[in-house]
Order: C-alpha cells, then structure tokens, then sequence
C-alpha cells in the first residue's frame, strides 16, 4: 500500500484550460469536483475588495466575467511565462489585459483596479493562482490535501519557460516532481513506454504526436528508448516539433463566420461589406463553433437566423462544405509535420513512425483524422478525450514516480470479453476474455429492419449475455448505407486490441463500401477487484444467461424468416397448393405467437419450442421460396426483353 503522503497528480497546465488527473490500479482518470467539468479555465480575474483587499476569481467565473472586465481579467498567460517582453512581441496585441516590462526584460501584467490601484504581476504568479485552483480540485476530489504533481509543459518550453512552471508550482504550494513535454505525457496516456514496465520486449520506436487545439498546432516526434531502470521505465526523447502558434479550430469558427456574414450580407443587400456589432459577431462566433461541431458527428448542421422585419437566413452546412474550407487549413498542419519529420530524420536515419497520437479539441473533426491517417499510413489513437489526453498521461508518470504497480498499468491479456449489442439486446462476443494482446477478430453482422440507412454499434465489455449486464465502452453509427432489405447489407465488424490494450472497432458495409469506426481504452477504471467481481457474477448467471440469449437470437431471427415470408406469400400465395398454403399460414402463426410472447417475456417461453417451431417453418418455406425465385427469374427475363 502505498502512503495518500505519497500521493502524486498530473497537472496539465493549459493556454485555455487546466485539467488535474490522479491515477491508481484502475488507470488514469480525470480529477472533478462539486459538479464541475473537468476543464479549468487558465482565466484569473483581479478585483478590490469592500476593504481594500484584491480579490481573485479563477476559472469558469473569471472566464465569464472577461467581456465585463477586459483588463481585470487574465487569460492566456502561459504565452508570458519565462519570456522577456521582447520575445513576446506579436502575441501581445491578442492580449485584452496590460503587459509591462519588469527586471531584466521580463514580463509583467498590469492589472489596473477599479479603485485605481495598480497591480503589477509576474506570469508565474498568475499562473500560480491557476494551480491553486487545480490544486483545491484535486483535493476535493480525492478527498485529502495535495502537495506534489507532475506538471506538463509544450515540448518547445526551454529551461526558463520550465523553470517559470515550477516556481508557479512552487508559488501555489506545490512541489513540482517533474516537468514532463505535453507530447510525452500524451503518448504515455496510451501506455506507450511502458512495454518494458509490463515485461515485454519493447525496441526503440518513434511516435508522432498531433496536436490541434482552439489556437495553436503542435506537432512533435518523439524517440522512445526501452530503458533498463525499472523506476523509468521508458525514455522518451523529443527529436523535433513544429506548429503555428496561430492555428486552431478557433480559425474554423472564423472561416463558417465570414461564410454567414456574407451571405446574410447578400441576403440584406448589405453585399460584402455587412458590418455587425460585437455582441453580434460573439454570437455569430459561437453559432459557427456550434455548427462545427455538429459536423464533428453529423453530415448536415441546419442554421436558421432571424434577422427580424420578417426576413431569415436559413441553410444547411454539409460536412462535405465544411471539409472542402478547411481543407487548406489541415493541409497546413500536414506540412508542419513533414518538418519535423525532415528535422527528426536527420538525428536517426531511418526514422519510421510507429504510432500517431491526436491531442487537443480539433482532432474530433473528421476530415483532420482522415488527413492524419493517410498522410502518417497509420490508424491515429484517438481513444481518450483529446482535451484530457495530456493530463491522464501526467498522472501516469506521477503513478510511475509514487512506485505505483507498474504493472498494473499495462495488460497482457484482454480481462474482460468484448462485443457488441446484437438485436434484442444481447452481446455478441467478438474478443473472449484472456485473449493475449494483440488481438484481433472479425465476424460479419446484418440489418433486422427493412430499408435500414444506418446502424448503430455498441460496443459492451463483461461476460454476461445481455448488454444491460455489460460495461457499455461507446457507441457509433455507420451511416449511409443504401437502402436494402433486412439481412441483405453484409457488415463486417472487427475488433483490433493493440499492444497497448487500445481497442479499435470498425463496421464496413460491403456493398456500399461505406465504414465508420471507435476507439477505446477498455480497462481504463477497471480495478482488478472488480475484473473478479464480474466473472463471479457471470458464472452465477451464467445458466440463465445463455437461455436468454438464445431466446433473444431466435426471436430476431424468426421475425426476420416471418417477414420473408410473408413477402413471399404476397407474391406467390396463389400459385401455391391450397393443402400446402393452409400448412404455411399455421406454422407462421405459430411461430409469430411465440416470438410476441418471447419478446414481451422471455421466460414465458421455452426456447426449445421456440427453435422448432422456426425449424418446421424454415423446412415447410423451401418450396414457397423456390417457387418465388422462379416467378422472379421469369419476371426479370420479360424485364429484360422489354
Ligand atoms: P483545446 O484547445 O484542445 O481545448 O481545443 C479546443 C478547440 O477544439 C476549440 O476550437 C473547439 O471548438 C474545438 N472542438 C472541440 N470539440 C470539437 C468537435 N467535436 N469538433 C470540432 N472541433 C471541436
């Protein structure tokens, strides 16, 4: 057991947002407290009191008070960190509040009270009163005081950008054990690195970790060297990074703005040159945010703006729009990360990337993990929450520094079988459970509804037979699909378990080619204690189980034999014996009054009974089909010489 003195969390400290993560056996997980999200506002707002004193207001509350109080209100002030005024220059005019130079050329924020005080601020003690904040969260969701982190930095910090981050720490009452590169912490939130901690064999590899928030791209690659010390169990080197400190989905919001602008422009014969007030721009703002990320998950946004005196902008933005403005803009980052490619080639020959890792809220746009996959030839990981990636990963090396399990933190075997929700409410299992990493399997699945255009996957984690007794992992549509009787579209589901125990999961329906796909970490939260609880519970149930997954299963499959044959009677009911047709319609009914029933319960029916009767029914239904496939083949061949 290891001392709550030895508690160590993951701090990432973020230009936007800061995220506290603590992680135990059960793997990393995000800090929360009193209902919050787990997004910290980076925003400090400085106030004076009734008596004097200066007020200090962090996170969501400063964040919405920042229209209100431009100057008061302190955003973004990791750009200052370590940095002389000269070094910012450009990054300045994007600052709403006041920067000053202090000693030796470097920054300070100037913050004028309402009382006419001036308060004039290091960046690390603003930064300082973020990580407090972090600090009290992380306290309040364990449940007793923090003192240490491990705290993340961008992989391009040099030593004065760090060592502001540590005394920010150090300001806030935290011991800073170890400053670890943004992209580093990322790749560790996936357990790569920490093959050798699991006792595998692990060589060296070079990952690519893709980073594209609200206002910056980053890209860095990374050297991962097994090392033999087993307190360190990797060795992350940064070979090289690019970006653009201006680049980000806040660009997006922009490119969708000047879209409405001008056609609302047009719309009110106002042409190019509409010009709207702040307040309205702010909205217009937060509609294209909106509309982006509707499209992150939908083909078509709808937006409908009333523009009063009874006229409307009204459209529908497809991804397809969407994708062709951005394109440039990703294209962009694409030629970012052929630089640091070039620059990392040239300190290891023979450079070959293993393993793409997305971070930052812009990587949930399609088209960008589209990009990315083509241009590395590699499925990115995109498991984890792109906003939370860096801080789960900073709480895994805190893990490592405690002298947590190491081992814990990687699995050989897969715990628990993994499947997805069939009709009915059953889990097919697609992976057993310990099968050995990696693992990979496929099985084909079909439609139980005529004309079906999309399909939704649900991918289950347990051994019971109903997915309402399962861990429930994600769930995703594949869409698109033409429209085709029930049990035509052929989907082909595989699941892919990679050493680091990511699972992939894809449908591709083979006819139309169409796919979509998920990714997650499936033992994340899942202690040991509990891996043992949940086969206990499936062994117990395990009897009844099976006999209501049968049923399940016979009941979608006779209602889908019900309705070819009803179809098949339609057609060709009068071409059939009368003996025969009265034969038909009695084994159908009987069958349909056993499916309702199992349907409305499934105990009420034996599942022996069940299957016989879809039997007799399956053997009678061979002539009716023959002679429906004959009266087809006879229609199409009239078609055809017409
Ligand atoms: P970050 O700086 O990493 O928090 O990223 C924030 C950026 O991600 C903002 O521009 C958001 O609009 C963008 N973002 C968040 N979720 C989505 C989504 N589902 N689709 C597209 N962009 C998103």
């Amino acid at each position: 057991m290891s001392e709550p003195a030895a508690d160590i969390i993951g701090i990432d400290l973020g230009t936007t947002n800061s995220v506290a993560a603590y992680c135990d056996e059960s793997g990393p997980r995000v800090l929360t407290h009193e209902g919050a999200g787990p997004l910290i506002p980076s925003v400090v707002r400085y106030e004076a009191g009734p008596r004097g004193e200066v007020r200090v207001q962090v996170g969501e509350g400063a964040k919405a008070g920042a229209t209100d109080a431009p100057r008061q209100t302190v955003s973004s002030v990791k750009r200052l960190m370590g940095r002389s005024l000269s070094d910012v220059g450009a990054d300045l005019a994007y600052l709403s509040y006041g920067v000053v130079a202090g000693e030796r050329g470097t920054c300070r924020v100037l913050v004028p009270l309402e009382d006419g005080r001036e308060l004039i601020l290091s960046p690390e003690e603003v930064s300082a009163r973020v990580l407090e904040t972090v600090r009290a969260v992380a306290a309040g969701a364990l449940g007793r005081e923090v003192k240490r982190a491990v705290v993340t930095v961008p992989a391009y910090f040099d030593d004065a950008q760090r060592q502001a981050t540590r005394t920010a720490g150090r300001l806030a009452g935290i011991e800073v054990v170890r400053i670890v590169p943004e992209p580093t912490a990322a790749a560790l939130a996936y357990g790569l690195g920490l093959e050798r901690a699991a006792g595998r064999n692990a060589g060296e590899s070079v990952v690519a970790v893709y980073d594209l928030g609200g206002g910056t791209f980053d890209v860095s690659i990374l050297r991962l060297t097994p090392s033999p010390d087993p307190g360190e169990p990797y060795y992350f080197e940064v070979l090289a990074t690019s970006g653009d400190t201006r680049l980000g989905g806040d660009d997006i919001d922009h490119l969708l703005m000047e879209l409405f602008r001008t056609e609302i422009g047009a719309k009110v014969g106002a042409g190019e040159g509409l010009e709207l007030p702040p307040q309205t721009r702010r909205q217009l703002g937060a509609l294209a945010e909106g509309v982006k990320i509707r499209l992150s998950e939908h083909e078509e946004a709808p937006v409908r703006i009333d523009l009063g005196g009874g006229a409307v902008y009204e459209r529908t933005i497809t991804r397809a729009e969407l994708e062709a403005m951005i394109e440039p803009l990703v294209l962009r980052t694409l030629a970012a990360c052929d630089a640091a490619l070039r620059d990392a080639a040239a300190k290891h020959s023979g450079l070959a990337v293993s393993a793409v890792v997305m971070v930052g809220g812009s990587t949930r746009i399609p088209l960008v993990r589209r990009r990315v996959g083509e241009h590395f030839g590699l499925e990115p990981y995109t498991a984890l929450n792109p906003d939370l990636v860096v801080a789960l990963g900073a709480s895994v090396q805190a893990s490592i520094l405690s002298g947590a399990r190491r081992g814990a933190l990687l699995l050989d075997v897969i715990p628990l079988s993994l499947g997805i929700e069939t009709v009915g409410g059953a889990v097919a299992k697609i992976i057993p459970r310990n099968a050995m990493v990696p693992a990979t399997a496929t099985e084909m699945f079909s439609t139980s509804v005529d004309g079906q255009t999309s399909i939704r996957l649900s991918v289950y984690q347990g051994e019971r037979e109903m997915a309402q007794d399962c861990r429930k992992l994600g769930e995703f549509t594949l869409r698109g699909l033409p429209p085709m009787p029930a049990g035509v579209p052929q989907v082909q589901v595989k699941f892919m378990v990679d050493a680091n125990g990511v699972l992939s999961v894809s449908a591709v329906e083979r006819r139309s080619g169409k796919r979509a796909s998920l990714q997650v970490v499936p033992n994340h939260g899942l202690t040991h204690d509990e891996v043992e609880r949940i086969e206990r519970e499936s062994l117990k149930h395990a009897r009844e189980d099976m006999a209501r997954h049968r049923v399940v299963d016979l009941v979608a499959n006779g209602r889908l034999d019900l309705k070819w044959i009803e179809d098949g009677l339609r057609r060709v009911g009068g071409l059939l014996e009368p003996d025969y047709l009265a034969q038909m319609r009695s084994a159908a009914d009987t069958l349909r009054t056993l499916t309702d029933r199992a349907h409305a319960d499934w105990r009420s029916v034996n599942p022996d009974t069940l299957h016989e009767a879809k039997e007799t029914l399956d053997r009678l239904s061979v002539r009716m089909h023959e002679i429906a496939i004959a009266q087809s083949l006879k229609g199409s061949q009239t078609d055809a010489g017409a």
